[in-house]
Order: structure tokens, then sequence, then C-alpha cells
């Protein structure tokens, strides 16, 4: 446990007084220790201070990535599951199907890969870190590491034994590679005995990990409710 979440601590003023205290905008998390925290602290400020951001588009902007979150992804994969009409539309023009759900990906082509008893997708960007991000919110840590990036090409099913994800030897393991132009979203399996359920029930068995493909859907047993 970090010490942000001990409250003895959190009453202790000391904890405040740290050489970067940044009022409203410095949530309260741990103080900054990486390279990169410091940069960035020093690069708001500095915009902020020359007036080419306001602080306040600064916490509009954080609010805004908040609000994307995966539960965004599990309701258009749900909605898909339970409409055919609109899964057709998915896979023929992602950026088109998730639009209709009111989430758009702006200059970036979205393709949708659907996963079947005989194909399993797996996305990574061996390259960097690209990911559907206005449709997923933002990339888990793992995603970004090198061993996923490297590993998922050479030796996907070990990656997805270490995930919990078993899959017959039946089924083929396709591997995608997001770019700077495209992002893929993975349409997991509809996970059985889930007949007359809602979209909306539906949606809480799609995990990030089932559309990013390292998981499959959640089984209904105990998820419904
Ligand atoms: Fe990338």
């Amino acid at each position: 446990m970090t010490h942000d979440h001990d409250h003895d601590h959190d009453h202790d003023h000391h904890d405040h007084d740290h050489p970067h205290d940044h009022g409203p905008f410095q949530p309260d998390i741990k103080e900054p220790t990486e390279e990169w925290e410091f940069l960035e602290i020093a690069m708001r400020e500095l915009l902020i201070q020359k007036g080419i951001i306001t602080a306040r588009e600064v916490e509009d902007m954080i609010e805004d990535w908040d609000g994307k979150v995966p539960e965004n992804g599990a309701r258009v994969i749900a909605r898909a599951w339970t409409d055919p009409a609109f899964k057709a539309r998915l896979i023929a023009d992602g950026n088109a199907g998730v639009q209709e759900m009111g989430m758009d990906l702006p200059g970036l082509k979205l393709v949708v890969l659907e996963n079947t008893p005989k194909v399993h997708h797996m996305i990574v960007c061996t390259l960097c870190s690209c990911y559907p991000r206005t449709i997923l919110g933002l990339p888990p840590l793992w995603y970004k590491s090198r061993a996923y990036r490297t590993r998922t090409v050479r030796e996907p099913r070990a990656v997805l034994a270490e995930f919990g994800t078993e899959l017959p030897d039946s089924v083929e393991v396709r591997v995608v590679d997001s770019t700077a132009d495209c992002r893929y979203l993975v349409m997991p399996m509809r996970p059985e005995g889930t007949d007359g359920w809602s979209a909306e029930e539906l949606a809480r068995l799609v995990t990030r990990d089932s559309m990013i493909g390292t998981a499959q859907a959640l089984n209904p047993e105990g998820a419904r409710g």
C-alpha cells in the first residue's frame, strides 16, 4: 500500500510541504519521483504561465480522458452481440459503427475483429503503444511494455496462458499490429448461457482485456445482478 492511502499520513501536513505544490492541479497522489513526472509538471506550468493553455483546460482535458473508459467499448460489443444489423455495420466500418454510439477516432481507422470458435485475435503495437483510446481509455501499463510487445508476436499462446487464457489448439491465434493510422478492437465471442440477456447486462461481461484479446469475455456465472 502506498502512502497516499495512509489516512494518518494524509493529515500530516508535511505531506503537502514538498517542492511541487500545484494547488488545484496536483491531484492528491504521491510526490513525483520519475523524470517524466517532473517534465510533465514543468511543461504544464510553463504552458499555463505563458498563457498558451489555461489551468481549466488542463482539468477539462483530464476529466474528458477519465470519461473514456473500457465501458464504452463494452457497450459497443454488447450491442453488436444483440443487434445483428449493427454488428454487420460495425465490422464493415468500425468508425461508422462506433459513431452511431457517440464515439469517434478522429483521423484513425478503426477495425473491429470478430473472434470465432476458429480464430482468436490479439492486439499489440510492436512499435510503441497505439491503442483505441477513445473506445478503451488509456492502455494498461503491460500493453506498453517491451515484454508484451515482443513476446506477443513470438509466442502469443504463452502470453495468453499468462493471462489465464487457454485456447484449444484448433483455434488459430491471429496477432494484429496497431499502427499510427489504424487501431483494432477485438469483438470477443458472446459467452454461452446468456440467451435473453439485455445489452446492458451483457456489457458487464465484456472486459478491457477481452477487447484487447488477452482474455475472453467473462462467463455469466455470478456476473449477473
Ligand atoms: Fe504504437
